[in-house]
């Protein structure tokens, strides 16, 4: 062996050594795929909302990708791979169940989902109700397929691993990252139907900035959450009916009447057709007065506990149904339900 050989061997096994020791020592961040525009293909690349030409696996997402594993050993467990709209009670159970298994294990550092952005809010409020951790758990979506010009969704998946291993990330309960911004999942909105910065916390703005220098932080939410919660899903076997109905200049009771005949244990109410809410109370459903403007709070008065309707606080109206469902999972009570509201 010539000088030089074993010169370059030492080197090689040096690095080597320390490239096992590095891959080793980074945080273990699992993926929990769902589906969405971030697993979307389109069959023409600058045609950003035609988008139903088959479905992006996670393997290759991360194929695309290698720039991650530089950041977190990731593993992936695949929930489902379609849009947001499949969202449905058993799915939320499972998705929340697996990631208070995969949190559990000591090593684990985070968690993300790839979600549909349409319901992306609703998923990101249960899982805040429902993780029990104060580890990260960040929700990631896209606004453009996987196969555009100028996708969003590489970098926002990205993003979202580098949130889910970051240890400062602690305790904030789930965030949503999109667009180098950091929300957190109670107070965020989708608000728009295709730009790329569509999620925004309309009274609150970000919690922090995924910047290319590092992960920042700039406040924490103060309402009860994750590590915090009450909500076991490990005790819930379903989720009760709760539907929303929506208020419009004309609107009358026939929404209300309709959701009830179909079995609702609970109505999220925008605007109130008082007759069809006491024959809904008559017949046992409990109702949430909401508001449809989707900022701003709605208080609890002297009106409302005659009405009996407790108050959704600043929660829109698919995120107060969200909370409702858990909440009927517990109780029927209504001073105990505006408890909820007030906390959560
Ligand atoms: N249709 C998609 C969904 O699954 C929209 C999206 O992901 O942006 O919600």
């Amino acid at each position: 062996m010539t000088r030089f050989t074993r010169l370059f061997l030492f080197a090689a096994l040096a690095s080597g050594c320390a490239l096992a020791a590095s891959a080793a020592d980074l945080p273990k961040v699992r993926i929990f795929a769902t589906g969405g525009t971030i697993q979307s293909r389109g069959a023409d690349r600058q045609k950003l909302m035609e988008y139903n030409a088959g479905r992006v696996t996670p393997d290759e997402l991360l194929a695309d990708l290698p720039e991650v594993h530089d950041v977190a050993t990731i593993s992936v467990e695949e929930i489902s791979n379609a849009g947001s709209g499949d969202m449905k009670g058993d799915r939320l159970l499972q998705l929340a169940r697996s990631i208070n298994a995969w949190l559990a294990q000591p090593d684990a550092a985070g968690a993300v989902v790839t979600h549909g952005t349409t319901t992306l809010e609703e998923t990101a409020y249960f899982l805040n109700l429902t993780v029990r951790s104060e580890k990260p758990v960040v929700v990631v979506g896209a606004m453009r397929p996987f196969t555009a010009v100028s996708r969003d969704g590489p970098f926002n998946l990205y993003n979202a691993v580098r949130v889910a291993a970051a240890p400062h990330a602690k305790g904030f309960g789930v965030m949503i990252v999109l667009n180098d911004e950091i929300n957190a999942a109670r107070e965020t909105t989708k608000n728009h139907t295709y730009r790329t910065d569509t999620f925004v916390a309309r009274d609150f703005g970000p919690l922090g900035y995924t910047d290319s220098d590092r992960v920042v932080f700039y406040r924490r939410p103060t309402t009860r959450h994750t590590f915090k919660s009450e909500f076991d899903v490990s005790k819930i076997e379903d989720l009760p009916r709760v539907d929303v109905t929506y208020a419009y200049q004309e609107s009358d009771g026939a929404a209300i009447d309709a959701f009830v005949a179909a079995g609702a244990k609970g109505i999220v109410l925008t605007g109130r057709d008082a007759e069809a809410v006491k024959r809904g109370q008559a017949a046992g459903v409990v109702f949430v007065q909401s508001d449809r403007k989707g900022s701003g709070r709605v208080m609890t008065s002297a009106r409302s506990v005659e009405r009996a309707t407790p108050t959704a606080d600043n929660l829109n109206p698919h995120k107060a149904r969200v909370l409702l469902r858990l909440a009927l999972t517990k109780t029927t009570d209504l001073a105990e339900i505006q408890r909820i509201f007030n906390e959560y």
